[in-house]
Order: C-alpha cells, then structure tokens, then sequence
C-alpha cells in the first residue's frame, strides 16, 4: 500500500516517514509542512554513483539538478555524497556557493543567462557552464577576457528527440528554445566557432531530452545521436570532444499505477550505447555526466496540510479543502500532475472515498488533485501529500500573499528545520 520504502504506519494508525509520526512534525511545526527525508536523498544519490561506477567504471559525475529543490541544506547534503551540482540561475549558484559545495562539481545551465550570472560563475569558477547559444558563447568569451579567466564550457543540443511524450517522435524539437539543433548545422558551427575562441574551452556537448520519461529507448537514442556528433566534430575539425553530459529526466512513482524503469536499468543500457557506438566509431569513450533532478528529490519529500472545510456536493464531488495548495504545489494547475495521498492519523484505514483536494486560495483551478483515494477526511484531519520533494517547495511562490511553509528533514525518525516558515513580516519584507 505504501508509494515508498521509508514510508509506515504506527500501531495507532499514524503515518510514518523516514521514521518520523508525520502528525507529530505537523503538531511541532504546523502546517502547510514540507517534510524530506535525508536517508531517502543519500540512497538515490548513491544509486546513481554507484551505477556511475559500475556501468562507466568511475568516468563520470552523477550532478544534482537543483532545480528540483534548492536550499542550502540540500547542497550540503548533496555535497557530502560527493556528488556535482547543476544550478540554473545566479540564485541556484549562490545557495551552493553559500553551502560551501565543491565548485569545481557545478554545471551551469540557462537559455537565457545575463552578464550578471555568466560574470559570477567565471569568478565563483563553477566545473563548467552550458553555452546555450551563440550570443552567450560571445558575452562569455568577452567576460572571461576581462577576468582573465579561460572557464571550461560545454554545448546545449537539441538532439532532436522529443521524449515528453510516452512514445518518442524524432520530430519537431527543432522548436524548442533551449540549445543549438543539429539538423540545421547549426550545432556544428557553433562548435567552429568555440574551438577558435581563445577565452573558453569546449570541453563538452550536454542534452536533456525532457522529464519524468519512464522508457529507456530515448535516452539510448539520445546518446547515439550524442556520440555521433563527437565522431563528427573529431573527423571533420581534428578536435576532442572530451565530456558527454546526458542531462536528467528519470521518471519517479506518484502513484501505485505508475512504474519506472529503475535508474539502474537506464544507467546499464545507455553504457551499451555509449561504449558500443564509441567503438564502431573509433573514438575515445567520453567522460559522462548526467543530471537527475526529481529522481533525487521527489520520493524524498511530502507535504503536509490540515483540512479545513469539507463540502460535499450530491452527485458531483467532494471537496475536502486544505490550508496550502497552489503556492506550495503549482504542478496541479499546471501540468494536471497526480499525487497519492492519505489522511496521516487515519493511516490503517482504508482509502474508501474518491475526493477533490482543494486548496484556499482564491482560484477554483486551485486544486492538489481530483479523484484521489483518500480515507474518509474530516476538518482537523492531517493530509499527507506524497512524492512532493520536486519541483512544490522550488516552484512555490506567495500568491494570495500566503507565507511559504517550513522545510524539515528527517532522518531515522529525529527532525530538523532546514528552511524557517515565513513570517507576516517576512511577506511585506520588500514593500516600501
Ligand atoms: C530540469 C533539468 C534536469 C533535471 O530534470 P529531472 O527531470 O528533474 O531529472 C537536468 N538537466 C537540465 C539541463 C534540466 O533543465
């Protein structure tokens, strides 16, 4: 019955997670509550590692992608596993800078990055930074020169998949806003023009073909196509392509129904590929990174709300309301993204109603979800949101002037703030 390993019940039907009575954190740190478990975090960091050292022999970096979920207990946690980090705003880079993680281990992304964000990463001297097109590889060359400064950078590529979808169509990525296509040619000139650069080094070509992908295939399609431009860059310029960076987009469990590949699977597979297609081609095998952000974040996370109202409307829905909702959890109204949930203090008994869970703020799209299983949840009940780790706390904004909600970690039952609730006066902070 439960989404994940770390999840439970106690003898008086209340849920755990990561060891911890989720009704005790809600009555110590109230609610809406962001609740991460650092065991969960560490075990999916170490699985991609480990898999990186089996399926690669060590040549590569497993990068958090931290868009995900960002703060700087997170970095500190990331870093202590050894593993990279992939910031994509000055704002990613600062909280790592911050937490004291190993710069050398950052790669920088953004389609649109401004001189402000290019100037600090060359001085912070981030691992490497992701040019996403030609007007960013002139402003980096330029600010490198003036820093005296020769940072290593890697290409964004639109490989040409479209892997958003469950069946993947090798068509229209050209229509997409990040990176250089390689249909067009496009691609290779830009590489031309890196390699006579004299303030940067190529060191790489990057792609991230999409998120929550459950199939293996375009991920192994991605990694041909990848190593094919490699092969080409080597033949027809003389140059070494030396890191080949796969991006992230693993898919995770929201509900029972969903069932991912295990990441081990997709590590071993795409290995076959890149060493399979490095041999028929006759290059060196490069050195591998890859990205996962949710992967890491989501299964290590829930929310916790309080049911405020419930309404029961005759033969159309139930609306059991919650004090959060979209400026906590936005990927409802914009993606229709599913969720599991459970009442926390009825955990033994059975999820016998279908509800809508609704949030207060002042938006009728403003729902965590519809058609939920739930048990039978009345006001002052405690929900438990499950896989929330991504993308909710990262994307949460203040809309209706609500105050973001705390951030605890867990780990073998004992709790900790990682990030404080906001304040009243945390919400007029800026105003004049
Ligand atoms: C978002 C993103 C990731 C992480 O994607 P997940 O689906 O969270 O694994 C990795 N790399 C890049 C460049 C991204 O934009």
């Amino acid at each position: 019955m439960m989404l994940y390993e770390n999840m439970g019940v106690t003898a008086e039907g209340h849920f755990t997670f990561g060891g911890a009575d989720t009704t005790e954190l809600a009555a110590e740190y109230g609610t809406p509550l962001y609740v991460m478990d650092e065991n969960m975090v560490r075990k999916a960091v170490r699985r991609f590692m480990d898999s990186m050292e089996k399926y690669y022999g060590g040549r590569g970096e497993v990068h958090y992608a931290s868009k995900a979920f960002s703060c700087m207990e997170m970095c500190r946690i990331i870093n202590s596993e050894g593993a990279g980090l992939d910031a994509v705003s000055i704002g990613e880079l600062y909280t790592a800078v911050k937490a004291g993680f190993d710069v050398k281990k950052i790669g920088f992304h953004g389609n649109n990055k401004t001189d402000e964000e290019l100037r600090y990463a060359v001085e912070v001297g981030v691992g490497h930074i992701i040019v996403d097109n030609i007007s960013e590889l002139e402003r980096l060359e330029k600010i490198a020169a003036e820093l005296g400064k020769k940072p290593s950078i890697m290409f964004r590529i639109k490989p040409g998949i479209d892997a958003h979808t469950h069946d993947f169509v090798k068509t229209g990525q050209i229509d997409s806003k990040f990176g250089f296509a390689l249909e067009t040619g496009e691609a290779f000139e830009a590489v031309k023009q890196a390699v006579a650069c004299s303030n940067v080094e190529l060191t790489g070509i990057h792609c991230h073909i999409g998120s929550q992908i459950f199939d293996i295939a375009p991920f192994e399609e991605a990694a041909r196509v990848m190593i094919g431009f490699i092969s080409e860059i080597k033949n027809k310029l003389d140059y070494e392509i030396k890191g080949l960076n796969l991006g992230g987009g693993f898919g995770i469990k929201y509900l029972d129904s969903d069932d991912p590949s295990p990441f081990e699977t997709y590590m071993e597979r795409v290995s076959k590929v890149v060493a399979g297609e490095c041999e028929r081609l006759g290059i060196a095998q490069p050195f591998i990174y890859i990205e996962p952000g949710r992967s890491i974040a989501a299964p290590a996370g829930i929310t916790l709300y309080t049911v405020g109202a419930r309404k029961e409307i005759p033969n159309i829905r139930t609306y059991v309301s919650v004090d959060g909702g979209m400026p906590d959890n936005p990927r409802y109204i914009l993606y229709g993204s599913e969720y599991s949930a459970l009442v926390a203090n009825k955990a033994n008994e059975e999820r016998s109603e279908k509800v809508t869970i609704a949030g207060k703020c002042c938006e009728s799209g403003d729902l965590i979800g519809e058609n939920m299983p739930l048990q039978h949840a009345e006001s002052g009940d405690i929900i438990a949101v499950l896989a929330t780790g991504a993308y909710n706390y990262s994307m949460s904004s203040n809309y209706n002037r609500l105050q973001k909600p705390a951030v605890v970690f867990v780990k073998d039952g004992a709790s900790r703030v990682a990030v404080k609730r906001e304040t009243l006066d945390d919400i007029i902070r800026n105003d004049i």
